[in-house]
């Protein structure tokens, strides 16, 4: 048995200096993540510090027609604001589409952003992992690995990023809030999630003790029509294969601003500019949707048991596509 102290902060600079102040210590949020890592004996903190009495659960809105969202603020809390449902349906329908409603309910969004790899050899503290054991080897790279990822993948880690909700967030230029021992800092999400190259252990670009307070929605006119798509392989309580984070405007048949993101495919929430850039000023048409489709994929590097994964991607760009865009009826 392993001894773990535990204690609850009820100031944001409490939270971080006990944090800070000791490496073996933890942030506790819903725990849905933490506590089932801790049982497996993958995580192995020796303290925890319990952050839900801090006041980081607002969900309000910013000058610019955007919205803040609170670390603690739950997923389901977060999902049913009329403010996120109206300004960005594809992330309140993300939202729906992870996890559990009971899991929905206690997960935070700090902890989403947060969230560990579900590689089932990353959660087995028995076999080699570059994530959790630097150097020890990859297992995946010759093992069962059909849910892996196919883009921003290394030769020492090919974990595919969980998160749902991240992939819209990608999509909307969101900044990351944190406070930490070195006072506060706001990160543009994509630079909040790191690429795993030679060092996969390393998911974000944070000190031990740094927290996330919140998040920060720019305002995005456009994405009030906006579509999350997510192909798994049962309808609820899975991971996605393949998921897509779209917003689109059309005008006289020509694509205007457009924001694509994907998700299941990639280590990291991936958001897809060389697709975005082919689509930009294009004729709003499936074959725009599938060479833009394509042209992202491009890059994919594969192992045999997930190789299907770029094509159901492209498969599932332009469907997303063209449903946002659907043709205009002769007048
Ligand atoms: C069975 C199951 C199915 C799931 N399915 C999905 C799914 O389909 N889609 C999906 O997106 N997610 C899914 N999840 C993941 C779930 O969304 C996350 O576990 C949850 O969001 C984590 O939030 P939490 O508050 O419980 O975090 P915790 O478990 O408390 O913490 C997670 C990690 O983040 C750290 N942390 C927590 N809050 C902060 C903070 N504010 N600042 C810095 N560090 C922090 C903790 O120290 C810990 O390391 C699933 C989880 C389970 C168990
Ligand atoms: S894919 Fe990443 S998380 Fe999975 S075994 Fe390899 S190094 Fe570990």
């Amino acid at each position: 048995m392993r001894p773990i102290s535990y204690s609850r902060a009820t100031a944001v600079a409490d939270a971080v200096a006990a944090v800070a102040a000791d490496p073996t210590s933890d942030f506790l949020a819903g725990g849905t993540t933490e506590v089932d890592l801790l049982r497996q004996n993958v995580l192995l903190p020796r303290r925890l510090v319990d952050i839900n009495d801090l006041p980081l659960t607002q969900i309000e809105d910013r000058p610019d027609g955007g919205v803040y969202i609170g670390a603690l603020a739950r997923m389901s809390e977060v999902a049913a604001a009329p403010a996120v449902r109206e300004r960005y349906p594809m992330v309140a329908q993300a939202l729906e589409l992870g996890a559990s409603a009971q899991l929905r309910h206690m997960a935070s969004m700090g902890g989403n952003m947060m969230q560990r790899v579900r590689c089932g050899y990353f959660r087995d503290a028995t076999s080699p992992c570059n994530k959790r054991d630097p150097g020890s080897g990859c297992s995946a790279l010759d093992g069962f690995n059909r849910g892996h990822a196919v883009l921003g993948v290394s030769d020492h880690c090919i974990a595919t990023h969980p998160s749902d909700v991240a992939v819209p967030l990608v999509a909307l230029d969101a900044r990351i809030h944190t406070e930490g021992p070195r006072g506060r800092r706001v990160y543009p999400i994509d630079d909040f999630f790191l690429l795993p190259g030679n060092t996969p252990h390393l998911e974000h670009p944070l000190e031990h003790g740094e927290l996330v307070v919140g998040i920060e929605v720019p305002g995005l006119p456009a994405a009030r029509t906006s579509l999350y798509t997510k192909v798994r392989d049962r309808e609820s309580y899975e991971f996605a294969l393949a998921s897509v984070a779209a917003t689109v405007t059309v005008e006289n048949g020509v694509i205007g601003e457009v924001r694509l993101a994907l998700g299941g495919v990639a280590t990291k929430p991936w958001r897809a500019r060389r697709a975005e850039e082919v689509l930009r000023g294009a004729p709003a048409r499936t074959e725009t949707f599938a060479r833009a489709a394509r042209e992202e994929l491009a890059a994919a590097r594969t192992v045999p048991l997930n190789a299907f994964k770029a094509e159901l991607a492209q498969r599932t760009v332009v469907r997303v596509l063209e449903t946002l865009t659907p043709p205009e009826s002769p007048s």
